[in-house]
């Protein structure tokens, strides 16, 4: 037998496309065959740095079939590139006509990258990575400083560090005593001395066994790890309090690096990551860079390639500093161009133009109790302009509780049923739409405009009627839940929308109404207000108007926090007030996950109020598992005067307006944001008389009382959200249901507030000129790219 080039490369890659089985051939195995070939090559037919390689190879073959599938198809791959070099004398070598190859791009398959060793493609493979963009997005979860790592014998108890140790021994195990406690102990080492180091995990699932064999797997004698945490000193050694531990594994050679920390999967090391992601890294040098040239100089932006060299394989601090402020850059500026883009886009749709003489307006302010604040006034005509341009107004309201944004909602819808067209308000909740809707019939029927109710509870018969009225355009003004655009509701000529509470709808409210051939007037209100990064990173595509001043003669809320034991003094106050004949909101806790528990909890706490701490006072009861009409009658009695003491669920957050409340006493008063707090307290304080909001809390964490202190030492509802967002992250401001905060990888919306300024103005100086980026296909294509990317995220934030 002799070596036969053309049929190895055939078995190879029939094995591979088979998915590395070991075939059975006609004579023997797959790996029997390969390793009878790969004898029968003399190593003077190999060049001589492939010899030693040859032979590892060989050898590593006999253990093919004992394998995993990923191991072999490394083996595998690196033998087959091997075979093109094996020189038969007398004949040509068998290599491929080359090509030279195309440099490769962000979607080049890391598979076909000839620069990166084949093992290295199967680790990156079991990350989950298939190109080399996402090779090069994938980025460190932290670093660890070697330049500033401290010995073990140098630390000092009370302070905060982190040591790069050896670890020497690892043990994990459920306590005897109790089922619920599991202990991880690691005994660690550098040159200088050792220590122990404990991790205690609470909850039945930690005393699996498989999850402890697991973690006896990564913490493996020998593996080099950083641990950070406060020194703390016992009997024994020194420790860290609640370490935290990041596997390194590097080699000694890496004293006085900054070392990137992967986060690691499928058992791969972190060693073998680092490697395999810096193997793609020489690529990046020449790396095609969008962003134009002016933009980069004007901000001082590094090279997108330099950036990523940066942020994988930084060389010392300020590196790192520059490439991450160029990719943040870009999450950002790629964000904002696509808002603006949309924004441009919208605008090429036509709406009416809605003009008016303003007699209605003036009709309607002139019967006001009240004259309108500066700021309503502004932002009145803001809206009032939007409504005479051809293209939809994208305008989003903001404005603390109580600042008045209904009037102003009426305003606008007014003006488009002057100008002959028909007007919808939808709000997040029934009792929400109800409550508009009381108010608009106050308010329209004596100027003779209809106004109807449409609601999920709305009967049937009532409501065939309204659909009818509302496609004759017999009724010009409908108020509703957002089930209003969705169902089969049609106008005749919608001309304005106006959403209330935005915030809680979700999005995408515009695109259901195109796709209903729609394109009225959009305006949406918020009271949530949220910063401006967090405002510019959800609503980028919206032009926003402030209601930055509250109708005057308000007083500012009383708000103290009580401890749960001193509730009786919150019950004293409660009881004077009501004895002045003011009215109190009681709000019980969040019961997460259950409105069904929550509801139970609220029966239980209004029996015990009614029938013992406020005997003889009236009280209501309002929450989530009540019918419409239960709901309803709850709320009508409490703004009637019928009741004076409302025990609820946090129904009544949004928007609820009682002038004659004063007291808001919210109960676990810490397991709520303090945006939401400041919601709740903005349901009092209503009218002329003082009011107070009590907190009570069952916490005792200084965490707790550092973060309500907050409310009661401010009433601004932009510092308050700014606050929660350092203190809780976006994510949590918004509220779970809240879809559309895009994927930001490397973004710190509370961090990076500077570069989120610049990311705009630039995106606006781009495409205010040339909206279609026809100037700059390559940054047209990134943007594509991007967006394709983050599907459904970006696209859906209209
Ligand atoms: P929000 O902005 O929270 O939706 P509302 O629109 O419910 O606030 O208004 C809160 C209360 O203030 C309502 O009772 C409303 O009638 C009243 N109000 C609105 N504007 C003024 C004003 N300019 N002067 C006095 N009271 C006002
Ligand atoms: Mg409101």
């Amino acid at each position: 037998m002799t070596w036969d080039a053309v049929r190895v490369v055939k078995a190879l890659a029939w094995e591979r496309e088979e998915g590395y089985p070991n075939l059975q051939g006609q004579q023997c195995l797959f790996y029997e065959f390969l390793k009878e070939q790969m004898r029968l090559v003399p190593l003077d037919w190999l060049p001589k740095p492939a010899i030693n390689q040859w032979q590892v190879l060989l050898a590593e073959l006999h253990h093919y079939p004992q394998l995993t599938c990923d191991q072999r198809e490394a083996l595998i791959e690196r033998i087959a590139a091997l075979v093109p070099h094996v020189r038969t004398p007398g004949a040509p070598s068998p290599r491929v006509q080359e090509t030279p190859p195309s440099p490769p791009t962000e979607i080049s398959s890391i598979q076909e990258l000839e620069i990166l060793k084949p093992y290295y493609k199967t680790y990156l493979k079991n990350l989950g990575l298939k190109t080399l963009g996402e090779v090069l997005r994938y980025y460190p979860r932290s670093y660890v400083d070697y330049s500033q790592r401290l010995l073990i014998k140098d630390l000092e108890p009370g302070k905060t560090v982190t040591v790069i140790v050896t670890i020497r021994s690892f043990r994990c195990f459920t306590s005897p005593k109790n089922p619920q406690l599991t202990i991880a102990e690691w005994w660690v080492a550098d040159r200088s001395g050792r220590m122990k180091i404990n991790r205690y995990f609470m909850g039945k699932r930690y005393a699996n066994k498989g999850w402890q064999e697991q973690q006896k797997k990564i913490y493996k004698t020998g593996t080099m790890v950083a641990i950070s945490g406060l020194v703390k000193e016992t009997k024994f050694s020194k420790t860290l309090n609640e370490p935290a531990i990041q596997i390194i594994d590097e080699e000694s050679e890496s004293a006085g690096k900054i070392i990137p920390v992967y986060t690691l999967r499928n058992d791969l090391k972190a060693s073998s990551v680092r490697q395999a992601i810096h193997g793609v890294l020489p690529l990046v040098k020449s790396w095609p860079d969008p962003l134009p040239e002016t933009l980069k100089k004007q901000h001082h932006l590094i090279d997108l390639g330099t950036a990523y060299q940066g942020i994988h394989a930084p060389r010392y601090g300020e590196e790192l500093k520059r490439a991450r402020t160029r990719l943040v850059f870009d999450e950002l500026f790629y964000l904002q161009l696509s808002f603006l883009q949309r924004r441009q886009q919208n605008r090429r749709h036509a709406s009416p133009i809605l003009i008016t003489e303003g007699q209605l307006l003036q009709k309607f302010r002139a019967q006001l109790p009240f004259a309108l604040t500066g700021a309503q006034q502004r932002v009145v005509q803001e809206i009032l302009q939007d409504l005479q341009q051809p293209q939809p107004m994208q305008r989003l309201v903001q404005g603390d509780v109580g600042s008045g944004k209904t009037v102003v909602a009426v305003m606008a819808m007014l003006a488009a049923i002057e100008a002959g067209y028909q007007s919808a308000l939808m709000a997040p909740t029934e009792v929400l739409a109800e409550q508009h809707y009381q108010k608009l019939l106050h308010w329209l029927t004596p100027l003779h405009i209809p106004v109807e109710l449409l609601t999920g509870s709305t009967k049937a018969s009532q409501r065939r009627q309204i659909l009818g009225q509302l496609s004759t355009g017999e009724v010009s003004l409908v108020v509703g839940t957002h089930a209003l655009i969705q169902e089969d509701v049609n106008f005749q000529h919608l001309g304005l929308v106006v959403i209330d509470e935005q915030h809680r709808f979700g999005v995408g409210q515009r695109s259901l109404l195109q796709q209903k051939g729609m394109e009225p007037h959009v305006l949406t209100m918020t009271a949530t207000p949220i910063p401006r990064t967090l405002a510019l990173t959800i609503h980028g595509d919206l032009d926003v108007s402030q209601i930055d001043e509250l109708p005057p003669g308000r007083q500012a809320i009383q708000t103290t926090i009580f401890p749960g034991s001193q509730r009786h003094f919150a019950y004293d106050l409660i009881r004077r007030e009501i004895v002045q004949g003011r009215q109190v909101y009681i709000i019980l806790p969040l019961i997460e996950e259950s409105e069904k528990l929550e509801a139970k909890a609220a029966v239980a706490e209004y029996q015990k109020l009614q029938e013992m701490t406020f005997k003889g006072c009236r009280l209501g009861l309002l929450h989530g598992r009540q019918t419409a009409t239960e709901k309803d009658a709850a709320l009508r009695a409490f703004r009637d005067g019928e009741t004076q003491i409302l025990v609820s669920t946090t129904v009544v957050e949004v928007g609820v307006d009682v002038p004659n409340a004063t007291v808001m006493m919210i109960e676990n008063a810490e397991r709520f944001g303090l945006a939401q707090l400041h919601q709740l307290r903005g349901r009092v304080g209503r009218g002329g008389h003082q009011s107070y909001c009590l907190l009570v809390t069952q916490g005792k964490g200084e965490d707790t009382q550092q973060r309500l202190n907050v409310l009661t030492q401010s009433q601004d509802g932009f510092l308050i959200a700014e606050m929660d967002l350092r203190l809780r992250g976006p994510g949590e401001i918004l509220g779970t249901r809240q879809a559309g905060l895009p994927d930001l990888v490397l973004t710190s919306l509370i961090e990076d507030q500077e570069i989120l300024e610049i990311a705009r103005q630039g995106a606006e100086q781009l495409i205010q000129p040339d909206p279609e980026l026809t100037n700059y296909p390559q940054l047209k294509t990134e943007l594509s790219q991007r967006l394709a990317r983050l599907t459904g995220q970006v696209v859906s934030l209209s």
